[in-house]
């Protein structure tokens, strides 16, 4: 059994040594050789392929299965990076049976799509691993753009506008470069430092500076970077995070599910993390699947998410859920978090408040019901951190147009902060890459 694991409280260490190793190994392992030839055998290189038309960044995937049937991965890599040049990410995190692998007609027949991701990710990293670069950079343009946030929004718009022959400088607040892709993504899903062998290939084009440690708002402002720079690309995410509004918030053992996941991400002992032994989290979205799964991951005893709506309306795929099942965690629906309950300042239950549907509208229901836990993640969204630095906003985030530009004139946005997108990385990486053709075609005017 394993060790420690009916400690109440948070405490480290809940399992024997060996086994955080095995629990956070690789979600997917890749596909060898022959079980990428078998996998892009089963592709009818459909013509109009519907899977490419559900991409966000529209990869050639006909295109690339067929250079991977044909012994040429460095062909199929070349082909997925010119649409995406975070194709390897994306093939590890993409929920592709929402997107490429929801529209394959072998899952439309057979109920079993083919394994596009996987197949991504085999051609991605053989590219990846023997660092083979597909693109040089065109003449320098004298063009100097300043890009705010290293996550995939911004790296993406980085590498596009460096192709370009633009001088890029991007500004990050946090120590290492990656956004969420770093301080995020489970770490199931990226093992072994991708994360940062990615960073390392996107800025190997040239052209690009990363700084890190530097804020906007803090360091600098938007009138700065306007006045420094030629262009100006946002892509800081959403740095912010929803209060619950409940009873009892501020109690010791209560933390936000983004603050507890980075944490994880950049623990070098995961042994040493402390985890409690019954663990809730409030939300229905990928935040809350991913503090749940690695709350059990981490050895506690039982896990439990709380949505307030069903199971139909959750954020978290229906692939992200059973996940969540698979790996112990109970998922109860038709629950609003009402009072933090504490025994000498530190949680000890939560009191929940059903919830229905009435008219359309989610409401109160008056009834309750108590679970007893010893530590309380809130995942029930992001939201933007900085002020508007004048900007105007839509529904909490920079208004865009369809190209990424903002209501300045010089300044485009993309990724998680602007709006029209869906949170996700490809959909980060696709508004990167196409505000900056944008800003490309406004320089080059
Ligand atoms: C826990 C979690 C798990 C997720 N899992 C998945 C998944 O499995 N699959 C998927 O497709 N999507 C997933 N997502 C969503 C995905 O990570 C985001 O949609 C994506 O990272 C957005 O990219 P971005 O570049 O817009 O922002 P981010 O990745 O958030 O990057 C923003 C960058 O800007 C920097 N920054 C912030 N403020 C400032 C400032 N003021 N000045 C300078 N720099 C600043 C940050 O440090 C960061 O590096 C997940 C999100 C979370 C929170
Ligand atoms: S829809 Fe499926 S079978 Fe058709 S091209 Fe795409 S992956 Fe191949």
């Amino acid at each position: 059994m394993a060790q420690g694991v009916l400690v109440e409280g948070i405490v480290p260490g809940r399992l024997e040594p060996g086994q955080y190793k095995t629990n956070f190994s690789d979600l997917h392992p890749p596909l060898d050789r022959h079980e990428a030839f078998v996998e892009a055998d089963r592709c009818y290189f459909c013509y109009d392929a519907p899977c490419q038309n559900a991409c966000p960044t529209s990869i050639d995937i006909p295109m690339f299965i067929r250079q991977i049937a044909t012994d040429n991965p460095l062909g199929a890599a070349e082909t997925i990076f010119e649409q995406n040049i975070l194709g390897g990410m994306c093939a590890r995190v993409c929920p592709t049976e929402q997107l490429c692998e929801e529209a394959c007609v072998r899952e439309e027949a057979e109920g079993k799509p083919v394994k596009i991701g996987m197949l991504q990710r085999y051609a991605t990293d053989i590219a990846m691993e023997e660092d083979v670069q597909f693109f040089a950079r065109a003449a320098e343009t004298g063009k100097r753009v300043a890009v705010v946030g290293a996550g995939p929004a911004g790296l993406a718009a980085a590498h596009r506008l460096a192709l370009h022959g633009h001088a890029v400088t991007i500004f990050d607040a946090k120590p290492k470069a990656g956004g969420l892709n770093e301080y995020g993504i489970a770490s199931y899903k990226t093992t072994n430092g991708f994360a940062q062998d990615e960073v390392d290939y996107v800025t190997a084009i040239g052209g690009i500076t990363i700084e890190n440690g530097k804020a906007l708002g803090r360091d600098f402002t938007l009138e700065n970077l306007s006045g420094d720079y030629d262009a100006v690309f946002l892509g800081m995410g959403l740095g912010g995070v929803n209060a619950l509004r409940a009873e009892g918030e501020t109690a010791d053992g209560v933390r936000a599910a983004v603050d507890f996941i980075a944490e994880l991400r950049q623990a070098s002992d995961l042994s040493s993390l402390p985890i409690g032994r019954r663990v809730v989290v409030i939300g229905g979205g990928m935040t809350a699947v991913d503090a749940a799964v690695q709350s059990k991951l981490l050895g506690a005893e039982e896990v439990t998410m709380v949505y307030r709506r069903g199971k139909e309306q959750m954020n978290a795929s229906e692939f992200e859920q059973d996940l969540a099942a698979a790996k112990g965690v109970t998922i109860r629906h038709w629950l609003s978090p009402r009072r933090v309950l504490t025994e000498n300042g530190k949680v000890c239950g939560i009191e929940l408040e059903y919830t229905e549907l009435k008219d359309d509208k989610l409401v109160l229901t008056g009834r309750t019901t108590t679970l007893a836990c010893d530590q309380v993640f809130k995942a029930i969204g992001q939201t933007l951190e900085i002020g508007s630095e004048g900007l105007a906003l839509e529904g909490g985030k920079i208004a865009v147009d369809g190209e990424g530009h903002t209501s300045m004139t010089k300044v485009w946005a993309g990724g998680d902060c602007a709006t029209g997108g869906d949170d996700l990385t490809v959909t980060a990486v696709a508004e990167g890459r196409d505000a900056a053709e944008s800003i490309h075609r406004a320089l080059s005017a």
